[in-house]
């Protein structure tokens, strides 16, 4: 039981401006602050991030899978507020991971450097990163780098953990985009995500690196496939067939990936849900970057742009990171085609501008 009643526990907002905020009155804290999931995980340790960040964050972290149930009346509300109506009746979509119906997909190289595509995965049984223990963190190491021993052909790989990584290797494989750094967002730190750091991180991939799984960084793991140039549709077919063995894999070892059918795959942070997917292109666009609409363009055709290194950093050489902005409501393959149709687009209209014509029948609606 905790020590004092609601009120005397109620965290101390004042110029917060997240979204929990918005959403956890003291009556819903009052209903909730009790409560603990099997796994000993409570509202308090959710929450967080709300309390010690006062920015435009949603503040929200799930400890372990049955947060998302317990704590349902906040998650539920910070769910449909964030991704923009998903009422507690509302269904993500079955899982849908085929490339053959896609339409198109092979980029210009041209403006197209790469492509990306990455989801990530929790363990069931197992805390979340933010309530994770040394010993369930190693667990899931274990479980994930045992399972990745059964890929064979072109998938066949080796698992790298951090702690044993030199440092110049571990400095290579982040600036070639392989491999995470240590999370300083606020989300991840408030919410204790990062403790004991490296233990039991590291990153496994195939000989090509085309295929790779991050282990134990925001979430339990991150499969990713990517790939030099404009073949987004060949992304897509490795990605579909190498999470489908590595899930079979998963399964033969007798554990399973949390997934609740109205949410879809459940993970640390419930912007992470659904498909979990973010299909990504890094594009060179030295015109269209710099027109004052570029922006609103990207937003209007259902995406969102990073620079050069991925989140919180800045374009070089006008080469942008440019993905689909949402993670629900569609399924795999709808936003990989989202991602292809917006991308021609932008291409399109590059393109123009460097014709020198306009192109303003161009922007989106
Ligand atoms: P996420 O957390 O969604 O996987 P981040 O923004 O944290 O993505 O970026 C992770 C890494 O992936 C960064 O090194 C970033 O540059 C790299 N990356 C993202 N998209 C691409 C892409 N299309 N081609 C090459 N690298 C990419
Ligand atoms: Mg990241």
């Amino acid at each position: 039981m905790p020590y004092g009643d609601a009120k005397s526990n109620f965290p101390l907002y004042t110029t917060h401006q997240c979204m929990v905020r918005k959403h956890l009155t003291l009556e819903m804290y009052e209903r909730l602050y009790k409560l603990v999931t099997p796994n000993g995980v409570t509202l308090d340790k959710c929450i967080q991030p709300s309390v010690d960040f006062t920015g435009k964050i949603n503040g929200l972290v799930a400890g372990d899978e049955e947060c998302y149930t317990v704590f349902k009346e906040l998650f539920d509300a910070v769910i449909d507020d964030h991704h923009r109506g998903f009422g507690p009746k509302d269904m993500h979509p079955a899982p849908e991971l085929d490339a053959s119906t896609l339409k198109g997909g092979d980029l210009d190289g041209k403006y197209v450097r790469s492509c990306r595509i990455r989801t990530g995965r929790s363990l069931r049984g197992l805390c979340l990163p933010p309530a994770i223990s040394r010993a369930e963190r190693r667990e899931v190491e274990k479980t994930i780098s045992n399972a990745l021993e059964g890929l064979g052909g072109d998938l066949a790989g080796k698992y790298f953990p951090l702690s044993g990584m030199k440092p110049e290797d571990e400095k290579r494989l982040i600036e070639d985009h392989f491999l995470f750094q240590k999370p300083t967002g606020h989300l991840m730190t408030n919410s204790g995500a990062v403790r004991d750091w490296p233990d039991g991180r590291g990153i496994w991939h195939n000989n090509e690196k085309t295929f790779l799984v991050w282990v134990n960084e925001e979430d339990h793991c991150r499969v990713i496939s990517m790939q030099q140039g404009g073949n987004l549709k060949g992304t897509f077919e490795r990605f579909c067939r190498g999470l489908n063995e590595v899930e079979g894999l998963i399964k033969k070892n007798g554990s399973a990936f949390c997934w609740s059918e109205r949410l879809g795959f459940l993970c640390t942070c419930p912007t992470n849900l659904g498909t979990v997917l973010r299909c990504s292109v890094h594009i060179q666009l030295h015109k269209l970057s710099k027109d004052p609409r570029f922006d609103a363009i990207v937003v209007g055709l259902g995406m969102q742009k990073r620079g050069t290194a991925g989140e919180h950093t800045e374009a070089v050489d006008d080469v942008y990171d440019i993905s689909n902005a949402a993670r629900l409501k569609k399924s795999e393959r709808e936003f990989v085609q989202l991602v292809i149709d917006g991308v021609e687009k932008l291409i399109a209209m590059e393109k123009a501008l460097e014709a020198g014509k306009s192109i303003d029948d161009m922007i989106p609606k």
